[in-house]
């Protein structure tokens, strides 16, 4: 049967002695597919089937092994290639994608991120931290913000700590640790926001780099899954904070 997709390509992988395997985020599902002849350098398929592109595909799906990859148009493409950083942010994105359950929102916020490659850092990380957000919330882990985790309070509300998974009240809070009114307004904000709240979000608060590490490593903590991806990213960081 043949049938059109269109999406992001994730990921390409070298399959048996020419070929190729490639995973599409579409808008409701991650599609793999088998491309023939991918790793021959006279490949036409590989010009529709670049890493992190936007495409659109027409495949040949079997009932039994992968489908086929017959023919594809490469209908956007981003320069990562300019900026390392981002680029490996974007290895991080992909592979927390892999491993949960799509989501109809994903890749319009992956898009975004994409296409938010080449404009300021504020545009950037916003976009990064809104699409972590979502999906923090639909694996159920984000953090408890509607008051204090332990005793419930809404006044005097002190820090967010990872280890109790919300924020804490200045009773509960034993740790010396604290943060900025505006940092938990913020935080409150963000997972409260909804898709019409995107641009007062991006006006109203700054996001940073290390607002994308905390919530890669909030995942990494609450989903029990390592991300090597994110461990390159910190070196990168390291690397750069020497520079
Ligand atoms: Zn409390």
């Amino acid at each position: 049967m043949m049938t059109e997709a269109e999406g992001i390509v994730l990921k390409i992988q070298d399959y048996k002695e020419n070929d190729a395997l490639a995973w599409l985020l579409t808008d409701t599902k991650i599609i793999t597919v088998r491309i023939r002849g991918f790793q021959k350098s006279s490949s036409k398929l590989k010009s529709c089937a670049q890493c992190f592109s936007y495409v659109r595909w027409q495949i040949h799906s079997r009932s039994q092994g992968f489908s086929l990859l017959l023919h594809g148009t490469c209908i956007d493409f981003f320069p990562f290639h300019n900026n390392l950083l981002r680029q490996s942010l974007a290895f991080v994105l992909r592979d927390i994608i892999l491993k949960i359950d799509t989501h109809p929102t994903y890749l319009n916020d992956l898009l975004s991120v994409f296409r938010s490659v080449v404009k300021p850092d504020q545009d950037f990380y916003f976009c990064v931290v809104w699409l972590l957000k979502e999906i923090l919330i639909n694996e159920g882990i984000q953090p408890y913000t509607d008051g204090c985790i332990l005793c419930q309070r809404t006044d005097h509300l002190q820090v967010l700590s990872k280890a109790q998974g919300g924020f804490l009240c200045s009773d509960c809070n034993r740790k010396k640790k604290t943060d900025t009114k505006e940092e938990l307004i913020k935080i409150y904000s963000i997972f409260h926001a909804r898709e019409k709240d995107i641009d007062l979000c991006k006006e109203r608060f700054q996001f940073l780099l290390r607002d994308v590490i905390y919530w890669c490593e909030w995942f990494e903590y609450y989903a029990q899954i390592h991300l090597k991806s994110l461990d390159f990213v910190k070196q990168i960081m390291s690397i750069n904070s020497l520079a």
